[in-house]
């Protein structure tokens, strides 16, 4: 029996567990199957306050580092079942069943997939959505990518590193991305745009070799020759396993209060499963900090009999 659980290994995660191991509270970390969350597949990180600049894998070992020297044990299982209607928490993982009386869901988001033919077929082989694990296989090779958000220029330029030519493909005719990667981008001599652009099939044979392309207002289609496929088109919330037991919104993000509060007591929430607007690794990080605060009040409470709130009652 633990005293806080935290499910998920991200910045948001970790930093819970920096802070519920600090209060003195006995603090576990299931990491889920990828170690480190999606800042993780990032190789630079320049907004992280205090790095000027760090790589991803750098920044949450670090991390892991602080939270192991303060008593919290991480250990590497997905969780598969929750049991969260009444404290303690019953978790069971693949590997084992754990018990906490307060429980911090930390589980992130995960990239969206394009769902067009050839996408699945060709996964590793050429179609991938991590240009930090997969941009160098593409040296001296053209590649494309798909989005007009800050991750798909961040991600295009980082692949220019490697890549002799980056096609960014865009559905619209205008980005999404702000100002500082979108100046960045236009000002590339790697880069290139296709507007008004989606992709409707992944071709090849062993590997990529090109897209076919459909234009979204005149219809046309065409191909284009590339070798490699990165998709950067948002993200879904990793919450499937509260699906039934915590309110979540219409799009899967669990609902929370501005003190990280979900609408089971003794359950908080931080990152990206209930963040779809903000997403940067210090938001998660300082939500992560207020979701441990929380446990540990709640956990006082819970000692002395009281009441606990919910994200309802404790109000947004
Ligand atoms: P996003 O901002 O939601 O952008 C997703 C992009 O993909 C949009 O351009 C969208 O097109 C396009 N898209 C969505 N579904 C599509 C589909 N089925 N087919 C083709 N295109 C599709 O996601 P993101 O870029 O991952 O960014 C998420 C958050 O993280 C944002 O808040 C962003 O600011 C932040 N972020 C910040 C940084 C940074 O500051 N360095 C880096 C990365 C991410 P539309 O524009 O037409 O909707």
């Amino acid at each position: 029996m633990h005293d806080v659980a935290i499910l998920g290994s991200g910045p948001a995660g970790l930093t819970a567990a920096i802070y519920a191991a600090r209060a003195n509270l006995s603090t576990l970390v299931l990491t889920g199957d990828a170690f480190g969350g999606q800042i993780a597949t990032t190789n630079d990180v320049e907004n992280y306050p205090g790095f000027d600049e760090i790589s991803g894998p750098e920044l949450t070992m670090r991390m892991r580092g602080q939270a192991e020297r303060f008593g919290a044990q991480v250990v590497t299982d997905q969780i598969v079942e929750a049991a969260v209607d009444a404290s303690p928490f019953t978790l069971r993982g693949r590997a084992d069943e754990y018990r906490a009386r307060a429980l911090i869901v930390a589980t992130g988001a995960s990239p969206r997939l394009l769902g067009v033919p050839g996408e699945q077929e060709f996964w590793g082989r050429g179609v991938s959505v991590c240009a930090t694990c997969d941009g160098a296989f593409f040296r001296g090779q053209e590649v494309a990518v798909v989005g007009g958000g800050d991750s798909a220029l961040q991600e295009g330029l980082f692949l220019t590193r490697f890549a002799s030519k980056v096609t960014i493909i865009h559905r619209r005719g205008e980005l999404r991305a702000g100002p500082y990667l979108r100046d960045r981008a236009f000002a590339s001599p790697t880069i290139e745009f296709l507007w008004d652009t989606v992709v409707t099939h992944v071709e090849g044979d062993d590997v990529v070799r090109g897209l076919r392309l459909r234009n979204v207002d005149t219809g046309a289609e065409s191909d284009v020759a590339v070798d490699g496929l990165f998709v950067f088109i948002g993200h879904d919330p990793n919450t499937e396993l509260f699906r039934g037991t915590l309110d979540l919104d219409a799009d899967g993000y669990v609902v929370s209060d501005r003190t990280m509060h979900t609408s089971a007591p003794g359950v908080f929430v931080a990152g990206e499963a209930q963040d779809h607007y903000f997403r940067q690794a210090i938001t998660a990080a300082g939500e992560g900090c207020q979701a441990a605060m929380e446990a540990e009040k709640y956990l006082v409470r819970l000692q002395s009999g009281a009441a606990a709130p919910t994200a309802a009652a404790a109000g947004a």
